[in-house]
């Protein structure tokens, strides 16, 4: 058999060690990634009629010669040559600019393939490409022409011509990789077949077939990681099977202090069938801000304990770590859980204490960041891995935990809603519960957009919401250039608060602060002793104060939309009316969209959606961190259905257990293998 990865392009004619060096930057090695080289347009030169070509739009079109070539120069090395020729019954002008050389093959009669921009007015065309049609064939004239990602001393057409030649030489010895069986289901071209089309196509249904392929082969081959991870994760059965009976479950949920709605009820089902089952969780949950998750997951917690383990919560910040330990408490009062924190601003001695508690088991529920998995914390018995507000923690770092020789069930908790293509590319291995439905009794928050000037009429508002015993938070951006200007910042809102409404105490919040004095600050808040509360993004996540009802979002136009929806969400969590209003003189259009549909929609899932529209797919997370993959091929807004598609199929393959054992597969299981994301006793 003939790997093409293992064939340098060096084989191929015309490839000096000089344009070798040179492919090489464009991650060109072998032949197989010469070919995986695909053109990301095509550039049209099939012949049309010129009456069908509309005025400024580029065309190819057949002519003869009818006068003579007249050469203008002017400047240094500038010229413009022009010529009569006959175009479908129209004399029109053909001008060429800095192509003097053409003039003495410009003869009476002679016919010449024309593309360039049409001037109707003028009858005039401006040619970026010539060919006489008598010429020997090869020129580009008469078809789709692909043009690549290339640049540096490489050009158009020699990279055309290396590609050609290789599809030559080597396009028989192209594998095939996909499954037969789905080859046939989708009516999908042979590999060989597209990586040929791909590159030359005949017209644009050609190519378009040809593209079909190969994005199906993309995200086949990616979901296909995913769901081998997922159903081999089902088909182990190292996890823990937690014994929990339902009447406990019951029970705890009636001391709750509201009864849950029936989208919490469902999910925890779902949550509780999985813990209960000898394979290891991997599941995600999806709400909206404000849907109420964190009870779910003090359900959860509650069952593991009641099975004999111990859980760990793991939040992004210290803030966040400290709110949760207080509300499970609360929620834990009289079941006999003992909560501990572990973050990296405690004493060595807390720290102490609580790794010892969770080495001898008497802590049952540890609340942390996420140094939580990394320390070298041991625990008696873990049972449940909840994370929280947290959408970066990618398929590697859920398999850490099983690397360390523990397959605990692991719930990831969504602080966004994100887009379901997103959802099952950045966690297609998970199984997903949504809560689709809010806390009966919420009102959706009114969002209102005003300018800079207004900041008056802001501060009376806040005013009046203290006075109904309301409480409100004031947001600073943070200013990422200059921790400086960020804390000045929120320190000149904090002044300019204090001094505008005296009568009511302010807090303040930032990044600058020690532990100590953030806690204070929050706790003040949360007892509404502080009836403002000025801060920087520190409150996007998660804090829960539903007394607050007004949120002011300063400089909102640098902010993303997920984040204003974050902070959005701080609000509204009561029974109370609440209101968010964005402070923006955005410059450009993308800022005036964001702030339109934060004032249109309360619904996570819409913003989520506008967000990926306006953003696109490879910005949606904001960081490198994000899990997403980078696709060569696919798109996931435009060829979402194929991801869809993609995932069943791989989804279904990998549940088979044909797939696991035979040869019928071998290759495919092998591609899987070297992705790293599995261990070679995963897959025995
Ligand atoms: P999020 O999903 O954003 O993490 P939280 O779990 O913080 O939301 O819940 C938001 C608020 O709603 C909290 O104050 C919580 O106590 C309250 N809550 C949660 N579930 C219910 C319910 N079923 N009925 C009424 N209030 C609820
Ligand atoms: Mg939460």
């Amino acid at each position: 058999m003939n790997n093409l990865n293992e064939i340098t392009v060096r084989k191929l004619k015309g490839v000096s060690a000089l344009k070798e060096g040179e492919l090489h930057a464009f991650g060109i090695y072998t032949i197989q990634d010469l070919l995986n080289h695909f053109p990301f347009r095509y550039e049209d030169y099939r012949i049309v009629d010129l009456s069908e070509v509309k005025n400024g739009e580029k065309a190819t079109v057949l002519g003869i010669i009818r006068g003579m070539p007249m050469l203008q120069r002017y400047g240094r090395a500038k010229n413009r040559l022009t010529c009569k020729v006959e175009v479908g019954g129209l004399l029109v002008t053909a001008v060429w600019f800095n192509r003097h050389y053409l003039a003495e093959q410009l003869t009476l009669s002679r016919e010449i393939i024309l593309t360039g921009k049409w001037e109707q007015q003028r009858l005039q065309i401006t040619v970026t490409h010539s060919e006489f049609a008598d010429a020997a064939g090869g020129g580009r004239a008469g078809s789709l022409q692909p043009v690549y990602s290339i640049g540096g001393n490489l050009t158009q057409g020699w990279i055309r011509k290396l590609i050609g030649a290789a599809l030559e030489q080597y396009g028989e010895w192209i594998p095939e990789v996909l499954p037969a069986q789905l080859v046939e289901k989708h009516r999908l071209m042979s590999r060989a077949k597209a990586v040929e089309l791909i590159h030359l196509p005949d017209d644009v249904k050609q190519g378009q077939e040809a593209r079909r392929r190969m994005v199906y082969e993309e995200l086949f081959l990616f979901q296909l990681k995913l769901q081998a991870y997922r159903s081999l994760g089902k088909r182990r059965k190292d996890g823990i099977a937690h014994v929990i009976d339902s009447a406990s479950i019951r029970e705890f949920a009636s001391t709750l202090p509201f009864e849950l709605t029936d989208a919490q009820k469902k999910v925890v089902n779902e949550i509780l069938t999985d813990m209960r089952r000898g394979s290891a969780m991997n599941r995600l949950l999806q709400g909206d801000v404000g849907s109420g998750k964190t009870v779910v997951a003090a359900i959860a917690l509650f069952g593991s304990f009641k099975a004999g383990h111990q859980g760990a919560l793991m939040v992004p910040t210290e803030i966040l770590a400290e709110q949760h330990v207080r509300s499970l408490e609360r929620l834990f009062q009289g079941t006999g859980i003992v909560v501990g924190l572990l973050t990296g601003s405690l004493s060595d001695r807390k720290k102490r204490d609580v790794i010892a508690g969770l080495q001898m088991g008497i802590v049952h529920v540890v609340v942390g960041t996420h140094a939580l998995i990394q320390e070298p914390v041991v625990f008696h018995s873990l049972g449940l891995v909840v994370t929280d507000e947290q959408h970066r923690f990618g398929v590697n770092q859920r398999s850490v935990l099983r690397r360390k020789g523990i397959s605990p069930d692991v719930l990831t908790m969504t602080a966004t809603p994100i887009p379901r293509t997103l959802a099952i590319t950045a966690f297609g291995d998970m199984d997903v519960s949504t809560l689709k439905e809010m806390p009966k009794g919420r009102k959706p928050i009114k969002t209102y957009w005003v300018k800079h000037n207004a900041l008056d009429r802001v501060i009376s508002f806040v005013r009046k919401e203290a006075a109904a015993g309301r409480q409100s938070y004031v947001i600073c951006p943070l200013i990422e250039e200059s921790d400086k200007l960020d804390v000045q910042n929120a320190i000149d809102a904090y002044m300019q608060f204090q001094q505008a409404c005296p009568e009511l105490k302010v807090g303040l919040l930032h990044g600058r602060l020690t532990a100590a004095e953030k806690e204070e600050a929050m706790g003040e808040f949360a007892s509404n002793s502080c009836q403002v509360l000025v801060a920087t993004t520190v409150v996007e996540v998660g804090v829960d104060v539903p007394n607050a009802t007004l949120i002011i979002i300063m400089d909102a136009e640098r902010f993303g939309l997920s984040q204003l929806h974050q902070l959005r969400g701080r609000v509204g969590r009561g029974e109370h009316q609440s209101h968010c209003i964005l402070i923006a003189d955005p410059k450009s259009e993308t800022g005036r969209q964001r702030m339109k549909v934060m004032t249109e929609t309360t619904d996570g899932f819409e913003v989520a959606r506008r967000d990926l529209e306006l953003r696109g797919p490879g910005d949606f997370f904001g960081t490198k961190q994000s899990g997403l993959p980078e696709f060569k091929i696919a798109d996931l807004v435009s060829d979402y259905e194929w991801l869809e598609i993609a995932r069943e199929d791989a989804g279904e393959l990998t549940e088979s257990d044909g797939f696991w054992s035979g040869d019928t597969y071998k290759a495919l299981r092998e591609t899987i293998l070297k992705d790293g994301l599995f261990q070679s006793e995963q897959l025995d």
